[in-house]
């Protein structure tokens, strides 16, 4: 009785003493792991991608790598701009921003901690134009920026005990490198975490928000997510990207219900 006291009590202090707030949502979020322990990982993570995936990385000179370079480039300029003034700045004064295309049939594109963007050609034909691109883009940012993959980390460790390995050690330790790979998918071709029902809707209101400071009109946003859906109805397999991002009536509904709020941002 005594011991399940003291655990009930420790586990009170990690949770009081190891939370974030997550930006314009205010979402109080379960954190153990910090930008200095994750960040380093997913740079290791993108630089191994990139590095089997060599091949196929478009070069920057490539018409369709320099329509997402840009795209990405005012989504990222708007992100840190709303970050820095906004006492935010920290969150990401450790990343190392980068986006860059793939040459792969698959519908999917994400952003890893730190700021580390990947876009496959295959998601091109669904986006169709910028405003599109902004809308995937601005939700996989979103991902980062809410730090729902250290979120999911955090809770992926207390379920495998290990929640009290802290600081240097922690970004050290096998078994925390795996939780990390295997949310990741490292290893396999898909380098996507799954993530929560509410974690989607936070990104989906974030990135609404960021497409609209970006320049780019959130109205767009319901518009991509029934192509995406539409794009899968057919396939035998749909497309990953909708494994992890289910396009459903409810979710399109949801977005239609955050637009006022990113109209607010979009400024003509
Ligand atoms: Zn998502």
């Amino acid at each position: 009785m005594k011991k399940l006291f003291l655990t009930a009590g420790v586990a009170a202090a990690l949770l009081f003493n190891s939370c974030s707030t997550v930006p314009l949502t205010g979402r109080s979020r379960f954190d153990l792991v910090s930008n200095d322990q994750v960040l380093p990982m997913a740079f290791q993570a993108y630089s191994t991608f990139l590095n089997e995936n060599k091949s196929t990385v478009l070069p920057a000179s490539n018409a369709q790598a320099l329509r997402v370079k840009t795209v990405g480039a005012k989504l990222i300029s708007a992100v840190k701009s709303y970050m820095n003034s906004n006492n935010y700045g920290n969150l990401i004064a450790d990343y190392q921003w980068e986006v860059n295309v793939v040459q792969n049939n698959e519908k999917n594109a994400w952003c890893m901690p730190g700021g580390k963007i990947v876009v496959y050609t295959g998601i091109l034909p669904v986006t169709q134009d910028d405003a599109g691109l902004a809308t995937v883009m601005g939700h996989e940012i979103a991902h980062a920026i809410a730090g729902h993959s250290a979120e999911r980390m955090s809770n992926e460790m207390v379920a495998q005990g290990l929640g009290s390995i802290a600081g240097a050690a922690l970004s050290k330790n096998p078994q925390v490198q795996s939780v990390f790979n295997a949310g990741y998918g490292i290893g396999g071709q898909v380098a996507m975490l799954k993530f929560s029902r509410n974690q989607e809707l936070e990104a989906d209101r974030l990135g609404l928000i960021f497409m609209a400071m970006a320049g780019y009109n959130p109205q767009n946003a319901p518009a991509f997510w029934n192509r995406m859906s539409a794009a899968s109805a057919g396939a035998q397999k749909p497309a990953e990207f909708l494994s992890t991002h289910p396009s459903d009536a409810t979710r399109i509904a949801q977005i239609q219900k955050y637009l006022p709020e990113a109209q607010q941002y979009y400024k003509k």
